[in-house]
Parts: C-alpha cells; sequence; structure tokens
C-alpha cells in the first residue's frame, strides 16, 4: 500500500510523523476527502479548490498546482490499484518547534494522502438511518475545512452512544449541519439547507445538489430553519462525499413524515447516481 508524502509516493508501512508537526500537535492544517468510483475520482476540481481556498483561510501555503496534486492523487490510484473508495489528503503547517504563532522561518507545508476501500452505504441509502440531536459547540469559522475536528468528533460520538448514525448539529434554535455532513429538510415539495455562511462547511455533496435541484425543478432554498421545522419536516436528508443523499428517517424517536426515505429524497438520490454515472463516465 503506497501513500504521497510531500508529492513523493512511498510505502505506508515505515512513514511517521514529526512530534512536532503542527498537524500533529495543533490540528494546524485542512484536509480533503475525494470520491472514488471504479477508480476514478469525482468532483475531484471541486474539492481541490475547496484545499486551496481552506490553505488560504488559514494563511498556509500549497506549494503545488492543482494539476500536480490531481496527477499525484491519480497514481496513487493506480498504484494501490483503488476501485471504490476515497482518496484521503491533508497539509499541515509543517514541523517546528512548538510555539502557537506561525514558524517565523518559513516552513514547507507537511503534505499526505493515502487511499481507502470504502463501499457505498447502499443498505443506509435505500433504509434511511436515525439522526440525534445536537448542540452545535464548534468555533465560528465552521467554512474552513480544518484539522481541528473535535467539536464534530464529540457530535458524532454522541449520535453513536444514542445508536444514531448522524449527529444533527443546532446553535439554539437553528439547525446548522451534521458531523460530516450536510442537513436538508423537505417541505411541500421545497429543499431547504442552510446558508453557506460561516457556520457551516460548504459540501460539495450539497453543491452538487443544488444543481441538480435547479437542473430539475426542484424548489431549493438556502435559509435557516429550526429544529422545530426539522421534526416536523415532510422528508430529512443528510449529504456528504462518503454517505451520498442519506434519508434521516427517525431523529431522537421521533419518526420523519412516514419513517420511510421520502419521495424527493428518492429522486435526489437517483439524479445523483446518474450526475456520477455520466461525469465519471462509468
Ligand atoms: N459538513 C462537514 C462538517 C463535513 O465534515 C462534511 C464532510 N466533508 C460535509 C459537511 C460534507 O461535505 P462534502 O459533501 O464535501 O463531503
Amino acid at each position: 500500500e503506497k501513500i504521497i508524502v510531500n508529492g513523493e509516493m512511498l510505502e505506508r508501512n515505515g512513514f511517521y510523523v514529526d512530534i512536532e508537526d503542527r498537524g500533529y500537535q495543533f490540528g494546524d492544517g485542512i484536509y480533503e476527502v475525494i470520491r472514488v468510483y471504479e477508480g476514478r475520482m469525482y468532483t475531484q476540481e471541486e474539492h481541490l479548490n475547496r484545499l486551496y481556498e481552506s490553505a488560504g483561510k488559514i494563511g498556509l501555503n500549497i506549494s503545488y498546482t492543482k494539476e500536480e496534486l490531481t496527477d499525484h492523487l491519480e497514481k496513487l490510484i493506480q498504484s494501490n490499484q483503488l476501485d471504490t473508495g476515497i482518496i484521503y489528503m491533508q497539509f499541515t503547517r509543517g514541523a517546528s518547534p512548538r510555539q502557537h504563532a506561525f514558524p517565523v522561518e518559513p516552513v514547507p507545508a507537511s503534505y499526505v494522502a493515502y487511499t481507502k476501500v470504502m463501499a457505498r452505504p447502499e443498505v443506509f441509502m435505500k433504509e434511511g438511518v436515525k439522526g440525534h440531536l445536537v448542540e452545535d459547540i464548534r468555533w465560528l469559522r465552521c467554512d474552513i475545512k480544518s484539522l481541528n475536528l473535535l467539536g464534530n468528533i464529540m457530535a458524532k460520538q454522541s449520535a453513536s452512544e444514542a445508536g444514531c448514525f448522524e449527529a444533527i448539529q443546532h446553535r439554539g434554535e437553528t439547525v446548522t449541519e451534521g458531523s460530516s455532513s450536510n442537513v436538508f429538510i423537505v417541505k411541500e415539495g421545497a429543499v431547504i439547507t442552510h446558508p453557506a455562511t460561516n457556520l457551516i462547511l460548504n459540501g460539495i455533496t450539497r453543491q452538487e445538489i443544488q444543481k441538480l435541484c435547479s437542473e430539475s425543478g426542484i424548489v431549493f432554498e438556502e435559509r435557516e430553519f429550526t429544529v422545530t421545522n426539522l421534526m416536523a419536516a415532510d422528508e430529512v436528508f443528510i449529504a456528504s462525499t462518503t454517505s451520498e443523499v442519506m434519508p434521516i428517517v427517525e431523529i431522537d424517536n421521533t419518526v420523519i413524515g412516514d419513517g420511510k426515505p421520502g419521495q424527493v429524497t428518492k429522486q435526489l438520490q437517483t439524479l445523483f447516481w446518474n450526475r456520477v454515472v455520466e461525469r465519471a463516465k462509468l
């Protein structure tokens, strides 16, 4: 199994992180997860664009072009003969003596990428999963895909302990997003999701869904909605790179709609998959 370290392809076994790598010590870095279907990356341009945006927002310099990164990732997929799975990549602000402020003498960012086999969650997508409400205790720059995931981790753990697939976070009455997904409700045929502000990560899957809705004449509204709106929605679903369009059929023992994946959710699942087949030329 190969990995990419600072642009080089290495064996995974035998690679270690410096104890003063700022990603390791502070979570001072950013990451992306890209879906791979049948050996082909899906929406990699969008993911790489967001990677550079996140880097810009924390003042981290990525010394590779998008073409170089794409080339590394394609070679890694090939070398590991990845069929369906993901590529994880991260950049940290490098290794230097521990101090909170950025290194005075700039050090190169540490860059690693690896692949992982991951099937599409077909049974969950067909049957729907449970959600668990959690207060959103994260910082106010959730638009950055930061390695600092403690808030997300605490939320997900709480959902897991409640026997649920995903946490649904809310700041007071306002529903923000999942621990690693965006949250959508369907009310009278309209798909509603939190606006792409500093309070959520603007998911690539979210943006795909937005396009699919506009192409198919489904009303798509970016606006705040409340926990009460959520519980009274006709349908609820989450979306992410790994979960695609995932129906939520129950939230903390309250059944959503009729307790089955809804019509609009199912339609979006079909539209999403058609788009994957078309864009990735499967
Ligand atoms: N919000 C958060 C907090 C996430 O971690 C993710 C997963 N990266 C998403 C939303 C969904 O983003 P995407 O569709 O790009 O995977």
